[in-house]
């Protein structure tokens, strides 16, 4: 059994984007104090990690520069677009390729392994776009999230958002993905059916009532709801725990405006540590080995 345990790098300015507050003072929290607490926590714990990298955050030195040595630790760095623009799909195949290229060339520049795998901006896929992926040579996609309650709890704040008159970022997929397989799988046409196409490992949900197994639920549910979470996917061969840079943030970062909107920042950050080791300590023990995504991608395949 194995676990896999991915980051999405999305800088603070996305969030506030998410929420149409003002991106441009927002603090570069992410690389600055996100990664440094995430990677010694890893090192400690034994844990191996795919962060996957906005393509653009990467032009500033010392980003890349931590990434690099992550990298060279052995952990795996995959490709999370060049811009990290949440309607992607929406956009023309012209831009999504160029979206792809440069995203992954600015990541393949730090790691000695070849780029392998992508994650979408707010896991939002289209048939298009996973054609594209494999067109670009990569092996995986990591985006589809068919969870129910993340899909009701999304289309509320975006719809409350619009109520409010402002302005946000997101876009909502099509309701039909909830459909999609909640264990590795090859993409068919639509891409919620399995075919032939580019390896998809989707976002993890628990058997069953399909709650979101990943950072924010984990971090939101505390230590004691987040084991609770993790037996939801025990006996899962493959288990895919996704995180992001702000589960390791508070709103003592600096963070205080965007704080009232997003309500896990106002949770301590060791706090949230605290849940997420206490879900992967809980499957390390019942026997689940921590690898990189793409081993569990290699697995899936051979399985
Ligand atoms: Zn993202």
């Amino acid at each position: 059994m194995l676990l896999s345990v991915s980051v999405d790098l999305d800088e603070i300015r996305h969030y506030c984007a998410i929420h149409g507050l003002p991106a441009a003072s927002a603090p570069e929290a992410i690389y600055a104090r996100a990664v440094p607490r995430l990677a010694d926590w890893a090192a400690q714990r034994g844990v191996a990690l795919t962060w996957f990298v906005v393509g653009r955050d990467v032009e500033r030195s010392e980003n890349a520069q931590a990434l690099s040595r992550l990298a060279a630790r052995g952990d795996e760095l995959g490709c999370h677009s060049y811009s990290h623009y949440y309607d992607l799909i929406r956009r023309g195949a012209d831009e999504m390729r160029r979206e792809i290229e440069l995203g992954v060339s600015a990541v393949q520049r730090l790691s000695p392994d070849a780029v392998r795998g992508f994650r979408a901006p707010g896991y939002t896929v289209s048939d298009t776009l996973l054609a594209l992926l494999r067109e670009a040579g990569l092996e995986y996609d990591s985006s589809v999230f068919p969870c129910p309650s993340y899909y009701a709890v999304k289309a509320i704040k975006l719809a409350a958002i619009a109520v409010r008159g402002e302005a946000s970022s997101s876009i909502l997929d099509a309701p039909e993905m909830l459909r999609a397989p909640t264990v590795p799988y090859r993409v068919g046409r639509p891409y919620w059916y399995r075919g032939m196409g580019i390896w998809e490992i989707p976002v993890q949900v628990t058997r069953r009532a399909r709650l979101p197994f990943i950072g924010t639920s984990l971090t939101m549910a505390g230590a004691m709801g987040a084991r609770l979470l993790a037996q939801g996917v025990l006996g899962q061969p493959l288990v895919n725990l996704e995180l992001h840079g702000l589960d390791l943030l508070d709103e003592n970062d600096g963070l205080s405006e965007l704080a009232k909107r997003q309500s896990d920042l106002r949770i301590p950050w060791p706090k949230k540590l605290d849940a997420i080791d206490a879900a992967v300590s809980l499957l390390k023990r019942k026997g689940y080995a921590s690898v990189r995504m793409n081993e569990l991608a290699a697995e899936a395949a051979r399985s």
